[in-house]
């Protein structure tokens, strides 16, 4: 999901439209995306092979693009493709949504979860809380490849990067640190982070310098990320390979893992298809386990760009009877072994957007909306 996607934000939207609107697509302000037929015909990728996708559409994840596609272009694999994309964009400093400079846990921690899958071979690897290494993707990799296990969590996960010669760093950046300072003294009225309250409540203008510093970081709007980055690829041997990397869910609870780590959730591969991934509220990947839905769909038959506004469906369809204002804020992106790719998310906020290498060359897509501003 985009890196500037304000959670908050996003919910409130959610939270403002009104009962069965969703269910019935008679949302005030919004318009159900076309009919099915229409918006399918419009929205439909395909490109060949080899493949590489991510859903970043910034520069980064363009620039991510072009550091996979040198390696499949050379006849490298799938795996060794996603695996360097995804490093691209943890190591982004200006990225706030994965690796270094993601921003923290409620007590300003970073803690990062990350998958790998490998199609041709069926095996997976993946880390979960991770602290003070830029990149898990690569981490999650060594678990795939150098152990019997799939999971390695926490301090131990750290432990384990060492051995391998990982360095541990500080991962806060000057402004994933500014951010969560911000939301510590700005979240709440009931502790005592903040300046003190006769400076808090001192005139405007009247502010000496002590005043004004005291009140800097009160300034400007508290952000909440979601953020997190799916790479899938097809090489030219036809094998399919995925990355799902994260910091996670600003703010979240100290240990919280969210869908990145988990496979099935953020990340599903299999060789005889493609591969999806995940993006959005992690809570809601889990239960319904929607990456592993997404491939099963493209088993039967769905194209990639049909299978992830199916989980979209799916995902809303469980929560019609138990909130039907609820606006899961999820991104899906896919790929097919024929080279086809989709994407698709709830809306409100535009079209979702991925970047995508082919042999056609480098492009950002634009999938479907389940909601368009309308
Ligand atoms: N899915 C991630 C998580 O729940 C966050 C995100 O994609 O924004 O940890």
């Amino acid at each position: 999901m985009s890196r500037d996607l304000s959670r908050r934000g996003f919910l409130q939207v959610g939270a403002g439209l009104g009962a069965g609107a969703l269910a019935a697509g008679a949302l005030p302000g919004l318009a159900r995306a076309a009919t099915e037929g229409r918006r399918l015909a419009a929205r439909h990728g395909a490109a060949g092979l080899p493949l590489v996708i991510t859903s970043h559409s910034n520069e980064t994840g363009q620039e991510a693009m072009r550091q996979a596609w040198a390696i499949l272009a050379e006849g490298g694999s799938a795996l060794d493709a996603v695996e360097r994309g995804a490093n691209v964009i943890e190591v982004d400093p200006d990225d706030t949504s994965v690796g270094y400079g993601g921003l923290p846990n409620e007590r300003g921690v970073v803690q990062l979860d990350a998958s790998i899958m490998d199609g041709r071979t069926y095996n997976a690897g993946a880390v979960a809380a991770i602290e003070g290494i830029k990149t898990p993707a690569s981490v999650a990799r060594l678990v795939m490849e150098r152990t019997d296990h799939v999971m390695i969590v926490g301090r131990a996960a750290t432990e384990f990067a060492k051995s391998f010669g990982f360095v541990e760093e500080d991962l806060m950046t000057p402004r994933s640190r500014e951010i969560f300072l911000r939301w510590r003294e700005r979240h709440s009225e009931d502790d005592d982070w903040g300046p003190p309250d006769h400076l808090r409540s001192a005139p405007a203008g009247g502010a000496d310098e002590a005043i004004e510093q005291a009140g800097r970081l009160l300034e400007g709007e508290i952000e909440h990320h979601y953020g997190t980055t799916n790479v899938l690829a097809v090489d030219g041997d036809g094998n399919v390979a995925g990355v799902t990397t994260t910091s996670g869910l600003s703010w979240k609870i100290d240990g919280r893992v969210g869908d990145s780590p988990i496979i099935g959730a953020g990340l599903y591969v299999d060789n005889a298809v493609g591969a999806a991934g995940a993006t959005g509220r992690g809570e809601d990947v889990i239960k319904s386990c929607a990456s592993y839905y997404i491939v099963m769909r493209m088993r039967d038959g769905r194209s990639p760009q049909e299978a992830c506004e199916d989980a979209i469906e799916m995902i809303v369809d469980r929560y019609r009877n138990v909130n039907p204002d609820f606006v899961p804020p999820e991104k899906f992106v896919a790929i097919n072994k024929d080279g086809e790719y989709g994407c698709a998310w709830m809306g409100l906020r535009g079209l979702p957007k991925m970047s995508v290498r082919s042999p056609e060359g480098l492009s950002r897509f634009e999938g479907t909306a389940r909601y368009q501003p309308g």
